[in-house]
C-alpha cells in the first residue's frame, strides 16, 4: 500500500500513473469491520482503491469530542493493507486547509435543521469542507459511505449533485455493519466503558421494537414510547424520530405506505451514538 501525506504528492501520483476507476472510501480512522466493508465494495467494484484517514475539526461541534476522538493509525495501516488498499492519503490539517482557505457555504436546505444538523451545529457544513476537497484532491470515481451515517449519506447526495465537476462521481451506501449483539459499529464505541458498552446494544433493540410495533396513525405514541425505552435503560436520548426515508421530513401520521426510516442520537454517559433503521 502507497501512503501519502501531501496533496501535492498524491495528486502528482495518481496524475503520472493515470490510474482509472478509482473508488475512494473517506474515514476518521480507528477502522473497525464497517469501514472495511467499504473498502470491500471499492476493491470489488474498482480498479484502483484509496482511502483517507483524516479526523476532520471542522466537523466536531464539541471541542472535547474532537479531542477524546480514538486513533490508532498503527493497527489502521495494518488493517488496510491486509484489505489489499491501494493508497492510503493521510493529510495533516494543513493539507486540508491550508492557510488562505476559504469554505464555500453549502446549500443544504432542510437537512442542516433536522435531527444531526439540529443537535451539531455546523456539522455537515464541516463534512461538505472536508469531502469536497478529499473529492477535489482524489478525484474518484466512485465513493463509499455507510448507511450507519444515513443523513450523512443524503447530504453527500446533495454535495455531489450541487457540484459540476462532482456530477460523474457514483456514489455507493453501504449497509451498516453490526457487533454480534446488534450495535452498530462505530470509532465511538471504543471509547465506551465496559458497563456502557454492556447497555449500548439497547439502541438498536428499541430500533428493532418500533419496526414490530409500528401501526398507520398517530407515530407519537410510539415514539414516546421508544424514548422511555431508551432512559430506562441509561441513555439520554436527543432524537428518536420517524422520517420519510427519501426526503428525511419528519412523520407524525403514517399512511402505512410512506417508507420510513427510524433514526436515533443518544448519549450513553459521555459517549453520543446514531444509529438507524429503515422500517
Ligand atoms: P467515520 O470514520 O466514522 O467518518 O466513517 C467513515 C465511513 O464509514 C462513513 O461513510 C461511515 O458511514 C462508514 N461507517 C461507519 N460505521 C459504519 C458501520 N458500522 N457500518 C458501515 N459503514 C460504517
Amino acid at each position: 500500500m502507497r501512503l501519502f501525506k501531501k496533496t501535492a504528492d498524491i495528486q502528482r501520483f495518481l496524475t503520472d500513473q493515470a490510474v482509472e476507476n478509482v473508488g475512494f472510501v473517506p474515514t476518521m480512522g480507528a477502522l473497525h469491520q464497517g469501514h472495511l466493508d467499504l473498502i470491500r465494495k471499492s476493491r470489488e467494484q474498482c480498479a484502483y482503491t484509496v482511502a483517507s484517514i483524516f479526523v476532520n475539526p471542522t466537523q466536531f461541534n464539541n471541542p472535547a469530542d474532537l479531542e477524546k476522538y480514538p486513533r490508532t493509525i498503527g493497527a489502521d495501516i495494518r488493517a488496510l493493507e491486509a484489505s489489499s488498499t491501494d493508497l492510503l492519503f493521510l493529510p495533516e490539517v494543513s493539507e486540508i486547509y491550508p492557510a488562505g482557505y476559504r469554505s464555500p457555504h453549502y446549500e443544504l436546505g432542510s437537512l442542516e435543521s433536522l435531527f444531526e444538523g439540529a443537535f451539531r451545529p455546523g456539522h455537515f457544513q464541516g463534512v461538505c469542507q472536508v469531502v469536497d476537497r478529499l473529492f477535489e484532491i482524489v478525484r474518484p470515481n466512485r465513493v463509499f459511505f455507510g448507511q450507519k451515517d444515513y443523513q450523512q449519506c443524503m447530504v453527500i447526495a446533495k454535495l455531489l449533485t450541487a457540484r459540476p465537476a462532482f456530477h460523474s462521481i457514483q456514489m455507493q451506501i453501504i449497509p451498516t455493519r453490526r457487533e454480534a449483539d446488534g450495535l452498530a459499529m462505530s470509532s465511538r464505541n471504543l471509547r465506551l466503558s465496559p458497563a456502557e458498552r454492556q447497555q449500548a446494544p439497547a439502541i438498536y433493540q428499541t430500533l428493532q421494537w418500533i419496526k414490530t410495533e409500528i401501526r398507520p396513525g398517530n407515530l407519537l405514541p410510539l415514539m414516546e414510547a421508544a424514548e422511555q425505552q431508551l432512559r430506562s435503560r441509561g441513555f439520554r436520548p436527543e432524537y428518536i424520530s420517524m422520517a420519510d426515508a427519501q426526503t428525511l421530513e419528519p412523520v407524525n401520521l403514517w399512511d402505512g405506505q410512506q417508507p420510513l426510516v427510524a433514526l436515533v442520537a443518544a448519549f450513553l454517559g459521555e459517549i453520543r451514538l446514531i444509529d438507524n433503521l429503515v422500517l
